[in-house]
């Protein structure tokens, strides 16, 4: 799809650009050495992008000490500043950084106030060169637009669409767009529905693709490829984050090879594909496990999410440790298969998990506790459970959960039944446990 050129510093999103990689830290802003250390580790794994959370207005000055000790020691990687709530911390931060993404479900709530604000935030941002991601998200569309479209990819693409063309009255282009949410379906459905208009209007702005929350290990690779690749392969996407509640560094592989492939750097390991009807079986010769686990995701993902197939069997081999291993009638096989259903939405065989990959807001650990959500409601088939960093953004980021953990700060957590919570200020070594009783006795 052809779109606009954005510049970010040095680096150039859309136009006849590559797909562009990037990730996000998950240190405190505030703690310049631990942040400086994570964007030097994630600049060598080959982030092209850096984002880092400022929910403060003292942390715009973090972020100018870390941007300076890293263009001190050769690192040029453009900075990201993520901003949430406040149009003043955007104008701030876009005095120091390449690239601000504001989140506009989260700006005034009153239209004509936020309009104003914006203008204000594309003033600084084309006197400075900035960047702006307008990056809205399905946890956290606003009142007004889902009384009118519901909670569907149609009212998230309407609501951005409100942005872009406030964008256009500005006159300001410099602008990345994303439409992430945790549910595969609606995520490729929204950006299908936004790139269209965009046509249709002849304004087209690059896309930040993203699957938001989609958790970690394999699960969270895969729904990630799977929603990412569909577009990908429509041409549709500029810009890629894989966001994984794991350490960051570890994001950049997965998305790396999405941008090798669809940049055609990369092809598939898949050797025969044989159709009988809806049913597909498919032979691989991959190299490694990981390989074999991105290769079939994206092979099959859009398929399956676009309902052009309704089964698939695997089998070949993968290589593991220097020997190949057969993958016909293997329960890796099978659960390869039941992990891409669930990532495509056609079959649940485990409960569905929504995890944010954390950031300078998370109040505990969330990889490690998500872990043990994992392994004690695993039983939960079905059931949608999301544990979510913080207070602040991760209630609203929660979507379709019907059962939250939230970190408070303090050791203390919130539970969340829908929307509403249900214990507040439960001792984060009691939580879990109290999760359980109220889902039991639901
Ligand atoms: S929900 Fe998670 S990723 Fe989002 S702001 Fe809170 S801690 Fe950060």
């Amino acid at each position: 799809m052809d779109t606009l050129t954005v510049h970010a510093g040095n680096v150039t999103i859309g136009g006849e650009s590559p797909i562009v990689v990037q990730t996000m830290c998950n240190t405190h802003t505030s703690d310049v050495e631990a942040s400086v250390a994570q964007c030097v580790r994630l600049h060598e794994a080959g982030a092209q992008l850096i984002r880092l959370t400022v929910p403060s207005p003292a942390q715009v000055e973090s972020l100018r000490q870390i941007r300076d000790i890293l263009r001190q020691r050769g690192i040029d990687t453009p900075l990201v500043a993520d901003v949430h709530f406040s149009s003043e911390i955007a104008i701030a931060a876009a005095e120091v950084v390449e690239k601000v993404r504001i989140n506009p479900g989260n700006f005034h709530k009153d239209h004509e106030k936020a309009r104003e604000q914006f203008a204000r935030l594309v003033e600084v941002c084309k006197a400075n060169g900035t960047a702006i991601r307008i990056g809205l998200n399905h946890g956290s569309l606003g009142e007004r637009i889902t009384n009118l479209y519901g909670n569907t990819p149609l009212a998230m693409k309407e609501a951005v669409m409100e942005w872009l063309d406030m964008c256009v009255e500005n006159d300001f282009y410099n602008v990345v767009v994303s439409l992430k949410a945790s549910n595969t379906f609606v995520m490729v459905e929204a950006y299908r529905l936004l790139a269209q208009e965009m046509q249709n209007k002849g304004v087209v702005f690059p896309l930040h693709l993203g699957v938001t929350e989609a958790g970690n290990g394999d699960a969270g690779r895969i729904k990630s490829a799977v929603g990412i690749s569909a577009l990908l392969s429509e041409g549709i996407g500029n810009t890629i984050r894989v966001s994984l509640t794991e350490d960051p560094a570890n994001e950049i592989p997965v998305a790396q090879y999405l941008a090798d492939r669809y940049d055609h750097r990369l092809n598939s390991t898949m050797v025969s594909l044989s159709l009988e009807g809806k049913k597909a079986v498919a032979i691989y010769d991959a190299p490694s496990r990981e390989r074999l686990l991105m290769d079939f995701a994206c092979d099959f993902g859009k398929r399956l999410l676009d309902k052009e197939l309704d089964e698939v069997v695997l089998c070949g081999s993968y290589m593991e440790d220097g020997v190949k291993v057969c993958l016909d009638g293997s329960e890796y096989a099978e659960y390869l298969v039941d992990e891409l259903m669930q990532a495509a939405r056609r079959r649940f065989y485990r409960p569905e998990y929504i995890a944010c990959p954390g950031c300078g807001r998370t109040m505990y650990n969330l990889e490690s506790t998500f872990n043990e959500v994992k392994r004690r409601t695993a039983h939960l088939k079905g059931m949608v459970i999301a544990v979510m960093g913080c207070i602040v953004n991760g209630p609203g980021e929660m979507a379709d959960a019907d059962w939250g953990y939230v970190g408070e700060g303090n050791n203390k957590v919130s539970i969340y039944k829908g929307k509403t919570p249900v214990l507040r200020h439960v001792p984060e070594d009691e939580a879990i446990d109290k999760l359980l009783e109220l889902i039991e006795n639901a």
